[in-house]
């Protein structure tokens, strides 16, 4: 007898588990059991159940490409302090936050000294993305010109630019830090070439723009780069100095007064 009444409820767990419905197979006894007490009917039992699935689709979706997006560390606007950073457009920052300029296609270039929060934002805005839905992807310059340097050589440069194709957001951090060889600079000339009104672009660099050629190498490529990427662009300047420097001269200061009483 009791196998009997089982049936429909075993049936009904291998149904949701085939329909990849977890979060209805894990709740459905305690939504059921909520919607009695609340009198509410089948529709408020089925909407319930379905808010609370979308729900944790979007929050592993997002925890998915998060993770796909191998920031460097965790960094978001909430732990940036705009105070320190009086030079740099907070307003334009928010704005991007919101990531309608990824909808339009354009880039993003963070320009300041080092330590002043260029790539803190930079992940910042990649989070924000992350959270909409965005498929982001974070890459110092460097790291990025080897990846495709190395794919080139195994043959498999194609399939990598496939890859990055996808991507609606990629970061490129710490542009001229190091200068790349003639390869290097084509090979993510290039990149920058495929993503042009494709895809978006966040740059990050301690040089300004005249001085980009001496990461390229050659004044042709630089101009052509810095054409397609600046096209339809916002640019942050940052021009305090290095945030920590700030905050352990600041450190410094308070500790000063103790040494003396
Ligand atoms: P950059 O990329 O410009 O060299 P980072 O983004 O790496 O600088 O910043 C250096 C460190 O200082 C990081 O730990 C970053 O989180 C922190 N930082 C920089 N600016 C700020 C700020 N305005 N508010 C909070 N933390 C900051
Ligand atoms: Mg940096």
């Amino acid at each position: 007898m009791k196998r009997s009444q089982d049936k429909p409820q075993i049936l009904l767990d291998h149904h949701l588990k085939a329909l990849k419905l977890p979060v209805f197979l894990r709740e459905r006894t305690k939504v059921a059991a909520q919607c009695v007490t609340d009198k509410a009917d089948y529709a408020e039992f089925l909407l319930r159940l379905s808010e609370q699935e979308l729900l944790e689709r979007e929050r592993k979706g997002t925890e998915r490409r998060i993770k796909a997006a191998r920031f460097p560390a965790p960094k978001s606007l909430d732990d940036f302090d705009f105070l320190a950073a009086p030079s740099l457009n907070k307003k334009m920052v928010l704005e991007l936050a919101r990531c309608e300029w990824i909808d339009k296609r354009e880039n993003t270039i963070f320009l300041g000294n080092p330590g002043t929060g260029k790539t803190h934002l930079s992940i910042a805005l990649g989070l924000s993305a992350c959270q909409r839905g965005y498929k982001v992807r974070f890459f110092t310059a460097a790291g990025l010109v080897t990846a495709l340097v190395e794919a080139r050589n195994e043959k498999s440069l194609l399939r990598l630019q496939t890859q990055l194709k996808k991507i609606h957001l990629l970061i490129v951090d710490e542009l001229g830090y190091v200068p790349f060889s003639k390869t290097g600079a084509e090979l993510l000339f290039e990149i920058f070439s495929q993503r042009y009104e494709s895809g978006s672009t966040i740059v990050t660099s301690n040089l300004p723009f005249e001085e980009w050629t001496s990461v390229f190498e050659s004044e042709r490529l630089t101009g052509a780069l810095l054409d397609r990427l600046t096209h339809r662009v916002h640019i942050l300047p940052i021009e305090e100095e290095s945030y920590r420097l700030a905050q352990s001269k600041k450190r410094g200061r308070k500790e000063e007064p103790k040494k003396n009483g």
